[in-house]
Formats: structure tokens, sequence, C-alpha cells
């Protein structure tokens, strides 16, 4: 085996695979087209403030996650992605987005790259698909966007999900929750394990979501956000509650979940999948409000949106049997040739007929008739177009059907009237 093999946390996607990945994308285009999500693309790598700045420093992404360099010496820093929230919000501001129209719906399928311990589920790059509605952030803005969401998930097959939903409050109602929690953890301080101990001068709220059971049993007497909310975000987050009831969305209210982003506020919502193991997590997102206003916006931009992981998402479907009947789109025709003395008029015939609009292979190895035919059975091509001698000659060829062992003799307009997207389903 060769000395160069892929980065820990990194994955080749083959072909096979790419099925199941074009499959999954496709439905996410569909849905988020009959939504009215239009796609955006942003760069790979951003300036390290950004991501800094919206996300948090006191956050395990920012603190420890990053890929970060400098290109030029005593040059500005650079981040490679790790999520694309801060992305899409730097680019919608940038390209001045809100003169346009007050409402942006926005989606994505990116790469995202965090330096966390690989492990089932979890990887150093991966995929996340996703999208932004900003510009409002309405209970139906939200609870349009939780639909869309599970939307995705509905046509691609998958059942079983859990939606987890909280409300976070408005930023004063959190930072006062966030004091309370502070002060009843802290005479707790030397027991607890070291990720929380961190936590509790960073991001004391992380805490809620620690898996650890005795951390756990701590919490429980710990004071509740959903005291520390006033009437309107109760009133704002039941509208959503009711909107997903009307869309026949089921849910639990999970008074514990937080995200991990500095940036949310109100509604948080998580989608967790009972076929992964300790990474359950499969998707999530919430409103955040704050976030136009951090990254340099004159004016506060309502938004909401979701993340959802491509590769647990694929395991997801995988372990629930929804990729089998995938099947790679083979060649209609495979050109057999009797001698390799023919090749060239072979390759004017592919020529001829991908030019038509037809998929079509030819042997590139010159390998014998058999392994020709072999291959075109392999590739699950549709048919096999043979050319000997008296075929070149006559321009008239015989088309066998893989699948029925018809053959018919035609000439390369028939077969093109036969075969050519338009003409035929095929
Ligand atoms: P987050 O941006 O952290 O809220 O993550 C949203 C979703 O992205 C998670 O629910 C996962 O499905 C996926 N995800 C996050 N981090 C990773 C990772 N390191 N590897 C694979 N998937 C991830």
């Amino acid at each position: 085996m060769s000395q160069y093999r892929a980065v820990k946390g990194t994955k080749d996607i083959f072909p096979v695979e790419i099925v199941s990945w074009k499959h999954i994308e496709s439905v996410i285009q569909k849905v988020a087209g009959l939504y009215g999500f239009q796609e955006i693309r942003t760069p790979v790598f951003e300036y390290t403030e950004l991501f800094q700045r919206s996300i948090g420093t006191t956050t395990d992404i920012v603190g420890k996650e990053m890929f970060t360099f400098r290109p030029e010496e005593n040059g500005r820093s650079i981040t490679l992605r790790p999520e694309m929230t801060a992305g899409v919000m730097r680019a919608f501001i940038q390209g001045n987005l809100a003169a346009a129209a007050p409402v942006h719906k926005l989606y994505y399928i990116a790469e995202l790259f965090r330096k966390e311990r690989p492990q089932a589920g979890r990887q150093r790059q991966f995929s996340q698909f996703g999208a932004e509605l900003i510009g409002a952030s309405s209970p139906e803005a939200v609870a349009e966007t939780i639909g869309m969401m599970m939307q995705v998930f509905a046509d691609l097959g998958v059942t079983g999900l859990r939606l987890r939903m909280n409300t976070l409050g408005d930023l004063d109602e959190r930072m006062q929750y966030i004091r309370a929690l502070k002060e009843y953890l802290e005479p707790y301080a030397a027991e607890l394990d070291e990720p929380s101990r961190e936590r509790l001068d960073k991001n004391p709220l992380r805490i809620l979501d620690s898996k650890n059971p005795e951390i756990q049993a701590m919490i429980a007497g710990a004071p509740k956000l959903r005291d520390f909310l006033g009437v309107s975000a109760i009133e704002e987050f039941e509208k959503v509650l009711r909107y997903l009831d009307e869309k026949g969305l089921t849910y639990v209210i999970d008074p514990l979940l937080v995200r991990g982003l500095d940036y949310y506020c109100h509604t948080a919502f998580e989608v967790v999948s009972p076929e992964l193991g300790a990474q359950d997590a499969i998707g999530g997102g919430g409103r955040y409000d704050g976030l136009a206003t951090q990254l340099g916006s004159k004016t506060e931009v309502p938004a909401v949106g979701f993340a959802v992981g491509m590769e647990r998402l694929l395991i997801t479907m995988e372990k629930q049997g929804l990729l089998q009947h995938l099947e790679p789109g083979g060649p209609q025709v495979y050109i057999v040739l009797q001698d390799s003395a023919l090749t060239a008029h072979a390759v004017t015939l592919c020529d001829a007929l991908r030019k038509a609009g037809i998929r079509t292979l030819m042997d590139l190895a010159g390998r014998s008739m058999k392994a020709q035919m072999r291959e075109a059975n392999r590739i699950s091509a549709a048919y096999a177009l043979f050319v000997g001698e008296s075929e070149m000659q006559t321009e008239v060829y015989g088309l066998k059907n893989l699948s029925t062992s018809e053959q018919e003799s035609l000439s390369i307009q028939e077969i093109t009237r036969k075969l050519a997207p338009s003409n035929s389903a095929q």
C-alpha cells in the first residue's frame, strides 16, 4: 500500500457513494425550491475574525477546533470555515442583499472543517446542508424553516427522527439566566468534570449539554431557563409550536437544549437520529437575530437557520436501507468491437452518438470481444452495439438490448432516433 494516505478525519467519496450523495442533493434542491430557498456558495476560507466574532471565542469551535493559518508572514489570519452561517451572513451584508428584498431564503450544501477527534460520525472535513432565512424570524418563518428541514428527511424516507425544541429567550433573559446558572454551579466547581469546569467560566450554558450522569444530576437542581423568560418569549415559542402542530410535525420540548454557538436566541432546535451512536445529532439550528449587527450591519436583521450533517444523514439512511436501490446511471450504449483495427471507426461512432445526447462508451484498452461484453454487463449498459468489418461497410449495426437480449440491425440515424433523449425515455 502506498505511503500516501488521506488525512485522518477525512474521507474519499467514491463513485458508488456519489450516487447516494447525488440522490440526497437532488431531494434537497427540490424541497428547497418548493419553499423558495435559493442556493448560495461562499468561500471555503474566511478571515479568522469572522468566526471569532460570530461563533464566539468561548465556544469549542473557536477555542480549539479551527484550522487557522497565515498565508503571508505578518498577513491576516485565515480560517477554513467550521460552519456556514457566519459566511452566509457576511456575504448577505457585503453583497447588500437587504437592498434588493427584505427577506432572503438561502440554502447551501458545503464542506466544513473542524479539528475534532475523529470517530464514527465525526470527521475533520465533513459536509452540511443547511438553510438561512434572513430578514424575518417570526414564528411562521421559524416554523417554515424547520418544516423545510423536516420535509427533506420525509422525502428521503428517513423515519424515527426526534425533533427537540426549546426557547432561549431574548439576549437579556439569556444573560440573566447564565448569571444565575453560574452562581448555582460555582460552589460545585471542584466536583465538575474537566470539560464542564472549563465551561463554567466561558460558556456555562453548555454544561446543560453534558452527557455525564453526575453533571446531569447536579443540573437537575439548577435554576430553569424557563423561569427567566418573559411573556413575549413564551408566547413566541408557543406560536412556533402551534405552527409545527399544524404541519403535522411531532416534537419534544427539551428545556436543557442549548445550542453550542453564541449567536442563538429564542427558538433553538435539534434533530436526533436513533441510528447514530454517541454522536446522535443529525442537525439543528435556531434563531439568531443578533448576528448581523455583530458583523457590522447598521440595522438588526432577524434570521433563523439550520444545518444538517450530510455524513450522519447518509449513515442514518444506510441503516434504514434507503440507499440500496440507488443505481448509478450506466451508459446507454457500449460499443463492442470485433477487431481492434476498427477502433478509429468506433471513435467516430462514439462521437456521433454522444452528440445526439446518448451516453456512449467504448473499450479503451484493446480488450477481446468477450472481455468487452463482460464490461458492458458489469457497468449495466442498456445496449451493446456490435461493430465488425461488414457493419463498417454497410453502416448497419447490431444493437442488442442487454436486459431482453433482443437484437436489431439499425443505421446510426435509426439508433439515434430510437435512443436520443427527446425521442425515448432511455
Ligand atoms: P453544528 O454546526 O455543530 O450545529 O452541527 C450541525 C450538524 O452537523 C450536526 O448535527 C452534525 O450532524 C454535523 N456535524 C457537526 N460536526 C461534525 C463533524 N465533525 N463531523 C461530521 N458531522 C458533523
